[in-house]
């Protein structure tokens, strides 16, 4: 029988607990970061702040938002001095111009790309060119592209068939498209666009944050074994993530905040990816990258030092 008690001494081997790898554009893209820093300093103008619906699509800001005192309504009432404050989506020409008959002072924190958008929806109007927009037409950024030209404007859906005989009858036209499209869609459907319609402007206005996003979300998941996407369900620009990186890597999920994170997830995963929806508040995605440490830790049997 060979001695064994020496081995009380060893060290405990250590397994390695799976890899965090998170994307470098994951989080706040400029657009909101731009619009929440103009809300908190507008709430310190002591003047009483409203604004219509979420001022981004996630309930973390949102709460902050109205802790900072911004009030949230649902549809305009007397002015009286407010101060009325435009979301990143940015809103129509009629609603503004409602608001401030109103009576209420406009802050306008519209993401400058939405803006660019704004402004070429007009420009094409002025040209004679009628406006089609690619994009979710219930998504309040495509509203208010679509409220800033006075003619009806077409909306067209990256992922269903293009109704060609309604786009041919509208003669020139000038195509702008929703911040947040995926990317490879639109690209495909501007090439058909320009084959086949006589007079047509294509303006790819998908932001360069959501470029990026989409760059990194193409590669992520077939580097790692599983892929975690950080994001509120009602944001666009997360749910364009999930759907890309779950067509490349079908062990990726979706979760709003860390809880919603499940340790079967992980089973012999050696790396996770992790990225985060435009609207996602960095403390919520460090809060996720710590769960998963843990449970990496936990499921491995390692001992923390
Ligand atoms: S996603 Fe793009 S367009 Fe939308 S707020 Fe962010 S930077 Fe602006």
């Amino acid at each position: 029988m060979p001695d064994l008690s020496c081995w009380n001494d060893l060290p405990v081997r250590r397994e390695k607990v799976p890899e965090v790898v998170v994307a470098s554009s994951a989080g706040f893209c400029f657009g909101v970061k731009r619009a929440i820093e103009i809300a908190e300093k507008t709430a310190l103008s002591g003047n009483e702040v409203v604004v219509l619906g979420d001022i981004v699509h996630n309930q973390d800001v949102v709460r902050r938002i109205q802790q900072s005192g911004i009030r949230k309504i649902a549809r305009l009432g007397k002015g009286d001095g407010k101060i009325f404050l435009v979301r990143a989506h940015g809103c129509s020409q009629e609603l503004l111009e409602k608001a401030m008959a109103r009576g209420y002072k406009i802050v306008d924190a519209t993401c400058p790309m939405v803006k660019h958008i704004h402004h070429l929806a007009r420009k094409s109007e002025k040209e004679g060119r009628a406006l089609v927009v690619i994009g979710d037409q219930n998504h309040d950024e495509v509203r208010g592209i679509l409220g800033q030209v006075r003619k009806k404007a077409l909306v067209l859906q990256s992922d269903k068939p293009v109704p060609w005989q309604t786009l041919e009858r509208l003669g020139p036209v000038a195509v702008v498209v929703q911040s947040t499209e995926d990317l490879d869609r639109v690209e495909k459907l501007g090439g058909k666009l320009q084959q086949r319609l006589k007079d047509v402007k294509f303006y790819n206005t998908i932001c360069q944050p959501t470029r990026k996003k989409q760059e990194e979300i193409r590669s992520l998941p077939l580097r790692h074994d599983v892929v975690i996407i950080i994001g509120s369900k009602t944001s666009a620009n997360t749910r364009r993530l999930y759907e890309i990186a779950r067509v490349l890597n079908p062990r990726t999920y979706w979760v709003q905040s860390a809880r919603e994170v499940k340790p079967d997830w992980l089973g012999q995963a050696r790396s996770i990816a992790v990225t985060a929806g435009a609207s996602t508040p960095d403390e919520v995605t460090a809060a996720v990258v710590r769960r998963l440490k843990t449970i990496g830790s936990v499921k491995k049997g390692i001992k923390e030092e």
